[in-house]
């Protein structure tokens, strides 16, 4: 069962081993051939069709200690040669090789449907240099290089736009189809397209950095993550061996012992071994795993491995982080008062603060302040407090910006003329020296269009949705309302300590997924059971905290990603009773009904190609944003 390169020498090894079998067969049943024709097909039908397996069975033993499967279809072939049962050998070893070679093709799709990716990137880029306009292949850019993108190249390696805007096609790395719009600082992403508009864009990624080495480098790594009950098929696989192997010895000693001729004795304990060998309980798993991470990465959704995937499954509650996970992001500056008059200086101030923090609040307050033409001050020493505010300092001293809490750390007190300011719902951010309240500004964010959506396909599939943020408790209300959550749903003013006790507390129900962008919450990100990062096309923080990680900023990818994993459990259970079942009954009939060994071989190879013939059905089921999502 040991997954070798499928390459194409196994098939013509099947087809020499199939051709030796019919020859054999023909000199048995029709005529006879020419002398030793018919002996001869037949060791070439032996020899293609069962060295390939025992050569590697063997490597394995001699290597890693491991009793290989296929070791066992072999001892079963050769037995049955010796007592005079060639042909049903042959025809054993003939469908065990075809069975081989399918299986690896199937698993071999599985694989490359991700690897399919690298070869979406182009081979050359348009450089822009001091002479001109060169072209250049992709390895050779780095991080600062200008590149020009025409309507309908790909992107060759990560970028952010410098001039230009038009709109791209994404579905490739966020499995999203609606083209999306690149104005000018916008981040692309390698393998995209660019569908109109001429882009320059400037590289802020290499090539082995870019965003399909980072997927291509989880899905691998996921692969050699073992999912739980891939590892029980692994352990049962190795236990099992051997107990058939010793099982089978003792039957054939029971079978002589209860009268039997020793050559039929031995007939059937080969035909028991080929019954009871746990091929396709083996490999019911893998390839159902394999196949759903296949689909949900070209669905734009990574699983860091199959404990991932079967933790999705099972997770009883999803909490949300509020802030650029249920919201845009994109927030905006709604209201400003200075409280010295000067709102230029006020904004040039806070957009120096707000220049070096990645939180969307200061994305906005920076947008805020180029709308209105002004260059954020200078300012250094600039400290993060999450989920508070930052404090840096200017010529004139340290200045700070944050909410209440930051307040409070200061020792200043909200002045009256904020006050109806700070009554709405929208959220606040003060700015100030020392004790002295400079203003303040008020941003707001709106919930995406696809979350309320998303949560209510969780829920229909019977998880319970909690949100947690930072933010104040009026705005967590506002945005909770236009997703349909209760209040009981909604925990306002958090710390990032406070969020991973509230997922503590949470899996008293069960398994908890945290989701959240990477901003101030990669601490529960870790904690949760299963940490879901979004909108990480290109941002390699997030994707380290994550078990799972969302390429789109879009959420009913994770409801759709919910249902695959349902439907890989499904899938799953349904192969093990499959395998578990096709392998009592073969053993019962070899035992008690003296089950022909040809029958007991197309039992045994059917049954292992049934499953994984249904593990792949979920490679053709892709994660989409529409239609069935409550699996
Ligand atoms: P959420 O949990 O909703 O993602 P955070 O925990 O990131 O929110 O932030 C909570 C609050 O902390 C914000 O609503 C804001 O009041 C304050 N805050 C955080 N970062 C900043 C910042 N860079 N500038 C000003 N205020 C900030
Ligand atoms: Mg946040």
């Amino acid at each position: 069962m040991a997954s070798e390169p499928e390459d194409d020498s196994s098939l013509y090894l099947t087809l020499l081993c199939w051709a030796g079998l019919l020859i054999a067969a023909a000199e048995a049943f029709i005529q006879p051939l020419p002398v030793g024709l018919g002996a001869g097909a037949m060791v070439v039908a032996y020899l293609a069709g069962g060295v390939p397996a025992a050569r590697s069975a063997l490597i394995e033993l001699w290597q890693d200690r491991r009793l290989d499967i296929d070791l066992l279809m072999v001892i079963a072939a050769l037995a049955a040669a010796a007592v005079g049962a060639a042909l049903e050998g042959a025809v054993l070893l003939a469908l065990f090789s075809l069975s081989q070679t399918l299986e690896h093709r199937a698993m071999g799709k599985a694989r490359r449907a991700v690897e399919a990716l690298m070869h979406l990137r182009p081979e050359t880029a348009l450089r822009e240099g001091p002479d001109g306009v060169t072209e250049v292949p992709v390895v050779s850019l780095v991080p600062g290089d200008r590149v020009i993108l025409r309507p309908g190249a790909r992107v060759p390696v990560d970028g952010r736009v410098i001039t230009g805007a038009g709109h791209m096609d994404e579905s490739t790395v966020t499995g999203e189809s609606l083209p999306v719009r690149k104005d000018q600082g916008a981040l692309v992403h390698e393998a995209t397209v660019n569908l109109d508009g001429i882009l320059t864009v400037e590289v802020t990624r290499s090539l082995a950095h870019s965003t399909v080495a980072q997927m291509i480098r989880l899905v691998t790594e996921a692969q050699a993550m073992k999912a739980p009950s891939e590892r029980f098929s692994d352990w049962f696989g190795q236990r099992y061996t051997i107990a058939v192997l010793a099982g089978s010895i003792l039957a054939y000693v029971g079978f002589w012992l209860t009268g039997h001729p020793p050559d039929q004795a031995l007939y059937r304990a080969a035909t028991l071994l080929v019954a009871a060998s746990p091929c396709a309980v083996v490999i019911s798993v893998p390839a159902a795993i394999l196949s759903a991470l296949s689909a949900a990465a070209r669905g734009g959704v990574l699983f860091k491995g199959g404990a991932a995937l079967e933790g999705l499954a099972e997770v009883k509650v999803f909490a949300f982080d509020k802030t650029g996970t249920l919201t845009t992001g994109k927030a905006a500056v709604t209201g400003l008062t200075a409280l010295k008059g000067d709102e230029a200086a006020f904004l040039t101030l806070l957009a120096g603060l707000e220049a070096q923090s990645e939180h969307p609040i200061a994305s906005a307050i920076r947008r805020e302040a180029s709308n209105r033409g002004l260059a954020p001050a200078q300012i250094d020493g600039v400290r993060s407090f999450p989920s508070e505010g930052i404090i840096g300092r200017d010529p004139a001293g340290e200045v700070w910006a944050g909410n209440a809490r930051m307040l409070d750390r200061m020792g200043a007190t909200l002045p009256p003329a904020l006050a109806v300011m700070a009554d709405g719902a929208e959220t606040l951010v003060l700015m100030g020296r020392g004790h002295h309240v400079l203003g303040a500004v008020t941003v707001a964010d709106e919930p995406r269009a696809t979350s309320a959506e998303a949560l209510a396909a969780l829920r229909r599939g019977g998880a319970a949705i909690l949100m947690m943020t930072g933010d104040r408790q009026a705005v967590a209300s506002r945005i909770g309302a236009r997703l349909g959550l209760q209040p009981d749903e909604i925990s306002a003013g958090l710390l990032p300590g406070d969020k991973v006790k509230l997922v503590d507390a949470a899996t008293a129900k069960g398994k908890v997924a945290f989701i959240g962008d990477g901003v101030n919450d990669a601490a529960a990100l870790a904690r949760a059971d299963v940490g879901v990062a979004m909108g990480v096309a290109g941002s390699e923080v997030a994707l380290q905290a994550a078990d799972v990680a969302l390429m789109a900023d879009d959420l009913r990818k994770l409801s759709a990603a919910r249902a695959l994993a349902r439907r890989t459990a499904r899938v799953i259970r349904q192969n093990l009773t499959l395998a578990l079942g096709a392998m009592a009954v073969l053993v019962a009939g070899s035992l008690f009904f003296n089950l022909p060994l040809p029958l007991a071989v197309i039992g045994h190879e059917g049954g292992t190609l049934l499953v994984v013939l249904n593990g792949l059905r979920l490679l053709a089921d892709p994660i989409r944003t529409s239609g069935r999502q409550n699996g």
